[in-house]
């Protein structure tokens, strides 16, 4: 059997190509490389396409006869909701339109098992008492585009799984960091740990965004995920998708420990041997204080649960820099 991995060539879905290979499956690659990099899967098949286009579906009709693709990972997408906000019709083209060509392609070939990369982004800022945990039964309101466009795409594949029996899960990703092995770390700074440790390698000290939250410390608190943990998940639910006491769901993916943004920054002082001195910078637009998923229903269906802690994906991510970044400017002290 293949597995079709959309967006396989990216950061998070290299780690899912490539465990899904170390186990045996075979695997196709759909990725228009706008963000993905062709040298990430090694000598998996890989069709270079943007699944917005209109000739999409036909395209993907073809390549799922011709590779015998019976399930589908679906992690190709824009994924900043900054740019999100600045252009929301290209994300709902992007993302929503991608989705459309995808159910539309595998609904004609008759392929119903997807599995697709959905967002903590959903939640947007959950009115929930400090210290709680996200639960996938949380009223979904995202604030951004970039969540709209992914709570879009749950709705389209729960719709798509009562109109012609669709097999579907969606995997609610936490903060994605670290990385599986060296050359598969995260390639962009978007996010506060390869933000961090590239301000620290241009001699900059990171900025903490605000330090007045009803938290212990003041500081945000998220819920860090290891991408190889991230990775495990997306085989675990590829699993669960033969069983036939299986539901279309949504599973949150995180660890349910929170870290706040200074005990991150402080991992990564310890790990890099950087002389870590934070600058507290304004509150940004839109962050809630605390973000922690409830990971007990993926624990209870799927059996799966991270086993990394922010230690590892801390030293993944500085271990990965310079082969994915290059050499830091200024030398750890
Ligand atoms: N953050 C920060 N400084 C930065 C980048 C991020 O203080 O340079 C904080 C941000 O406000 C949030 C947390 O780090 O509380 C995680 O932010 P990120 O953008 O990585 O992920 P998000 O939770 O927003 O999806």
């Amino acid at each position: 059997m293949t597995v079709l991995v959309t967006g396989g060539a990216g950061y998070i879905g290299s780690h899912v190509v490539r465990l899904l290979r170390q186990r045996g499956d075979d695997v196709v690659v759909v990725d228009d490389l706008s963000s993905g990099v062709a040298d990430n899967i090694g000598d998996t098949p890989l069709v270079q396409l943007d699944l917005s286009r209109p000739e999409a579906i036909d395209a993907l009709v073809t390549l799922i006869g011709e590779y015998e693709v019976e399930s589908v990972i679906h992690i190709a997408a824009k994924k900043q909701v900054g740019e999100s906000a600045q252009r929301p019709a290209w994300y709902y083209t992007e993302n929503v339109g991608g989705m459309a060509n995808l159910l539309q392609a595998m609904e004609s070939a008759e392929v119903n098992k997807l599995m697709f990369s959905s967002s903590a982004a959903t939640y947007g800022n959950p009115d929930v008492p400090p210290g709680s945990r996200m639960s996938e039964d949380v009223p979904s309101a995202p604030i951004s585009p970039y969540g709209e466009t992914k709570l879009v795409c749950e709705w389209m594949m729960r719709d798509a799984a009562a109109a012609w029996g669709l097999r579907g899960v969606g995997l609610r990703y936490f903060n994605v960091a670290g990385a599986g092995w060296p050359e598969l770390g995260d390639p962009t700074k978007f996010n506060l740990i390869p933000i961090a440790i590239g301000a620290l390698a241009e001699g900059k000290q990171p900025v903490i965004f605000g330090n007045d939250y009803p938290t212990a410390d003041g500081t945000c608190i998220r819920d860090y995920i290891h991408v190889l943990d991230l990775a495990d998940a997306h085989l675990a639910a590829l699993d669960y998708l033969d069983r036939e006491d299986r539901d279309y769901d949504v599973f949150n993916v995180g660890t349910g420990t929170g870290s706040s943004v200074s005990e991150v920054l402080t991992k990564i002082g310890r790990t890099t041997g950087y002389d870590v001195q934070p600058v507290i910078g304004d509150r940004r637009a839109g962050d809630p204080a605390d973000l922690v998923a409830d990971v007990s229903r993926i624990r209870d269906a799927l059996g799966w649960t991270a086993t990394r802690d922010l230690a590892a994906m801390v030293d993944s991510a500085w271990q990965a820099w310079e082969p994915t970044h290059g050499a830091p400017a200024v030398p750890p002290s």
